[in-house]
């Protein structure tokens, strides 16, 4: 093993239905030994993982890089560090950008920036042009490009016979459509969930069935289409227990949900902080509790962050004129391995951070025409790529917005602390955190 250049040492490696003691032996950006001991060739430096979980990089699903047109907020660059903070090394760049990435043009640009990034960047299309739901975007030349999600988020396809469209389109191209689920008109102008907080507080709801009627609504435009359909940040009971039933009838469907969907509710709305203004907007405790339930039993596949980033002259105007959207990358891991780790294996959190939504996004290792040395989501085996996340279990993370690598600051969990802490991530065997410290 003379031509290893990175060993990982000490940690207990994730997958395979269990967790074992190994070292990684890392060469080329592909893990080349996993043995029950590595002894280091002179001058190969180590990564100690002594104590922790040495788990496939995290994936995720939803981030708003907000480049191009937004750099105030955040860059590809800055996000991608965030990113590697959190022990993500890929993710999927959300289309709501001004240009939207409605075009090759834009997508290139997009994907030109992230090749120098902390974290891989892949892009996800926008349905319609401009995301504007009136005519259907060039999916074809997005997906030429390996586009292979698609999505107007920030907003959902309002008009059914213009999705259904779109459904056909991407079966035909073997890509699959992620929704925002809302309703606008039932939405209506709404700023925080509809229930006893928004009459007490005095704002306009968003009520639940704003977000469940589109669910249902794609379900049986999925169910017309034979296509997939991907649900965005699912947020409430109802929509969690369609999407149970619509797996349950064998149909082409897959959710993610949001770490702020998994432990906020909307009371936290009674400072009027706009820190608190989301969309979907955080909801009851029964929402909250349904949600779990769904990552618990397989009906939700994956976690992904929504990571939205505002400057703070744009969340610092009153609740009902501020942008919707919080950070989420640094806390995402300590969040679901808070939320989660009494209910679930650590093999089953992680695959909801890494395999499962690697599948979503194309990315695995059977989806990159089968070239194992450029896949996301694990596994942690020889000849697959060495994108790792080594998470401590026993360290804590603790919120301080300034020192977050975003270039916003809207994080509801300043000052709070989580169990578990990510000590290293790996890219393609270069270790770009270290210690908890950005490496470049
Ligand atoms: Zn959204």
């Amino acid at each position: 093993m003379a031509d290893l250049e990175l060993v990982v040492a000490g940690g207990s490696v994730i997958g395979g239905g269990a967790t074992s003691r190994r070292d990684l032996g890392i060469a080329s950006g592909t893990i080349v030994a996993l043995e029950a001991s590595i002894d280091p060739p002179v001058g190969v430096p180590v990564l100690d993982a002594g104590g922790c979980l040495v788990a496939p990089g995290l994936v995720d699903l939803h981030t708003h890089l907000r480049q191009p047109g937004r750099e105030e907020a955040e860059t590809v660059e800055t996000g991608a560090r965030a990113a590697a903070l959190g022990g993500f090394t890929a993710v999927v760049a959300m289309p709501n950008t001004d240009p939207a990435i409605d075009s090759a043009a834009v997508a290139r640009q997009i994907l030109e920036l992230g090749r120098k990034a902390m974290a891989e960047v892949v892009v996800a299309g926008a349905i319609t042009v401009g995301r504007g739901g009136q005519a259907l975007a060039p999916m074809g030349e997005l997906a030429d490009l390996g586009v292979r999600l698609f999505t107007d988020d920030g907003v959902g396809v309002q008009d059914g016979a213009l999705m259904r469209r779109a459904l056909d389109y991407a079966k035909g191209l073997g890509v699959t459509l992620a929704q925002h689920c809302e309703d606008e008109c039932l939405a209506g102008g709404g700023v925080m969930h509809e229930g006893c907080w928004s009459s007490r507080l005095g704002l306009p709801g968003i009520p639940a069935a704003a977000e469940e009627s589109m669910v249902a609504r794609d379900i049986a435009l999925s169910r017309l289409t034979d296509a997939p359909v991907h649900f965005l940040h699912l947020s409430t009971a109802g929509s969690v227990e369609l999407v149970r039933r619509a797996k349950a009838e064998g149909l082409r469907v897959t959710a993610e949900a949001a770490p702020h969907h998994m432990l906020l509710t909307h009371d936290l709305v009674a400072g009027y902080d706009p820190v608190f203004k989301v969309n979907p907007p955080l909801r009851t405790a029964e929402d909250v509790a349904a949600v779990v339930g769904g990552l618990c039993d397989g009906t939700i596949d994956a976690i992904a962050t929504d990571h939205a980033p505002h400057p703070p002259e744009a969340k610092d105007v009153p609740f009902d004129t501020a942008p919707p959207g919080m950070l989420g990358l640094q806390t995402a891991l300590p969040i679901a391995w808070q939320v989660l780790g009494a209910r679930l294996s650590p093999e089953r959190i992680f695959a909801l951070l890494t395999s499962q939504p690697a599948a979503i996004a194309g990315l695995s290792a059977a989806q990159r025409n089968g070239e194992a040395t450029s896949a996301q989501g694990g596994p942690i085996a020889p000849g697959a790529a060495a994108n790792l996340c080594i998470f401590d279990p026993s360290g804590t993370t603790v919120v301080d917005p300034h020192r977050l690598a975003s270039r916003s600051r809207n994080t509801p969990y300043a000052g709070q602390t989580f169990s578990g802490a990510v000590r290293h991530t790996v890219l393609r065997g270069e270790p770009v955190v270290v210690d908890g410290e950005a490496q470049r």
